[in-house]
């Protein structure tokens, strides 16, 4: 196993600078293989399957020591490459210095939750250690980027070591904390893409997920996740901001010209820890953020946030549909209420006002004899007539018309016809309802209605309209029924 050595020559204020910068990443770096050895000893005695994952664990390990090494050599001392980076450039050394740490601390924190019940207190507090000196090294990874940046840096800075201490002096007065949650079975039911272009990355969070139930796709570049989306929008958008071909801003900027935020949420998520990119993520559309390495912890409960947010938005919104159609809808019939066709019909008149070809003609109906039918066949007969009825009307009247009931056996009608056609209209609609039988418990009841019409011109007010509409109607009845009365007395019937 290769260990690093610091370079002991320590000549002048930045070599000691550099030394000190170096052992901060070095000693904790080098103590994760003492761990990891202890660990896979531990599950080699317990003959717990985890072959894959330690080797995944040693490799990221190497990898993590040997690109800081290199990273090293070039940036500091004789060897220095001395032209300056861009911000962009150093955001990348970053980012790449950091990626296999998500490896070394998935991987622990998802063999601690399985074997959790099968391991000993020491090794799991092992494990602990392993991802504690990780997130030292990441620190450390922290302070030599910002150095070689020419960032002034606090090599021994007692107030925050002091307030390190008194944090973890905090935690450990805590106690254990037991933090499960339990999921909505409708959440479990989500459909999450993970967009990163690490396998190992989409690996430990497809476990982590898996773990608390839920399930998954992975998309590995940007223009596979364009794809996933497109055959299927996900719940929820895991992203990577850095990916092979799109970055994961541009590909945010593209869902959002699709989806918004709520029906789309995405969660970014980068080795960039800093306060511009993790704003610019936020202003172009995204509903959080995740720092890499990812703790297990603090992705679930974004992530059910996100999740819990996006139901409760949809569930709301079926609430307000159903009030809606409630609001609106007359219950036994299905078509518009009372409260519907009034308020089109003050609308209609205020626009006639405006505009001569948006002058209209209201019918008032009310069906013949409907006692009647009560008394013959029930109340669920003279129900199934008003359903029939009603049917028949919203069949023959369509938008921009519109048809309600107004209460008991009587509709009202605005059809944008002139008088003209409104008279042919109500002769063809005489005619199917004298031949519309309704079928109630093998019988066929027969119905006819009666009719007033009146026109918009006729009057300045709906009311007045109304009134004139009703008075015709009940010249209609008193001249034998089955018959509408038009201006004048008109009547028409069949
Ligand atoms: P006319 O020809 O003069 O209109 O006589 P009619 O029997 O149709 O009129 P009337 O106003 O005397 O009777 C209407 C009946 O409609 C009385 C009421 O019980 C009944 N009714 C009102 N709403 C409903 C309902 O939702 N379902 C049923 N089945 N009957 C209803
Ligand atoms: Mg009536
Ligand atoms: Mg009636």
């Amino acid at each position: 196993m290769d260990k690093l050595t610091p370079k002991q020559t320590s000549k002048g204020a930045e070599e000691i600078v550099l030394t000190q910068i170096k052992q901060d990443f070095i000693t904790p770096a080098n103590a994760i293989f003492d761990y990891v050895d202890m660990v896979e000893k531990a599950l080699n005695d317990a003959q717990l399957e985890s072959t894959d994952e330690i080797a995944q664990i040693k490799t990221s390990c190497s990898k993590l020591i040997d690109q800081y090494d290199v990273a090293f050599v070039q940036n500091t001392g004789a060897n220095a490459d001395s032209s300056k980076k861009s911000p962009e450039e150093y955001s990348e050394l970053r980012h790449n210095l950091r990626t296999p740490l998500n490896a070394i601390i998935g991987y622990s924190e998802i063999l601690t939750e399985d074997y959790e019940d099968d391991l000993d207190e020491g090794t799991l507090e092992d494990f602990q250690q392993i991802i504690n000196l990780a997130r030292k090294t990441e620190t450390a990874i922290e302070k030599f980027v910002d150095y070689i940046r020419g960032e002034a840096i606090d090599i021994k800075d007692d107030n925050s070591s002091h307030q390190l201490q008194s944090a973890e002096s905090l935690f450990k007065s805590l106690g254990e904390i037991e933090y499960s949650i339990s999921l909505d079975d409708e959440i479990k039911k989500s459909d999450i893409l993970i967009v990163d272009d690490n396998v190992t990355n989409c690996e430990v969070l497809q476990r982590r997920l898996s773990m608390q139930g839920l399930s998954c796709r992975t998309a590995y570049d940007g223009n596979s996740a364009i794809t996933e989306v497109f055959k299927k929008t996900p719940d929820l958008i895991l992203l990577d901001v850095i990916l092979p071909d799109i970055n994961g801003l541009e590909l945010l900027k593209t869902f959002r010209k699709e989806h918004n935020s709520e029906s789309l949420p995405v969660i970014m998520v980068s080795a960039f820890n800093d306060v511009d990119s993790i704003s610019k993520c936020i202003q172009l559309g995204a509903q959080d953020y995740l720092p890499k390495p990812i703790n297990g912890t603090i992705l679930i409960a974004k992530l059910v946030a996100a999740l819990e947010r996006k139901l409760w938005r949809e569930r709301e919104k079926e609430l307000v549909d159903k009030l809606h159609i409630q609001a609106t809808t007359d219950q036994l019939t299905g078509i518009y209420n009372r409260r519907v066709i009034f308020e089109a019909l003050d609308d209609a008149m205020e626009n006639s006002k405006k505009s001569s070809d948006r002058e209209f003609t209201t019918i008032m109906f009310d069906i013949d004899f409907f006692k009647q039918v009560n008394d013959n066949y029930g109340h669920a007969g003279g129900d199934a007539v008003l359903i029939s009825f009603a049917q028949l009307l919203q069949t023959e009247i369509s938008s921009p018309n519109i048809v309600g009931r107004v209460g008991g056996e009587e509709f009202l009608a605005i059809l944008y016809l002139s008088p003209d056609e409104a008279k042919e209209f109500c002769v063809k609609l005489i005619h199917k309802i004298n031949h519309n039988f309704v079928d109630f418990e093998g019988t066929e009841i027969k119905i006819s209605s009666s009719g007033g019409v009146a026109f918009s011109t006729e009057t300045e007010t709906s009311a007045d309209l109304i009134s004139k509409a009703d008075e015709r109607l009940y010249v209609a009845k008193k001249n034998g029924r089955n018959r509408f009365t038009l201006h004048d007395s008109e009547l028409l019937g069949e």
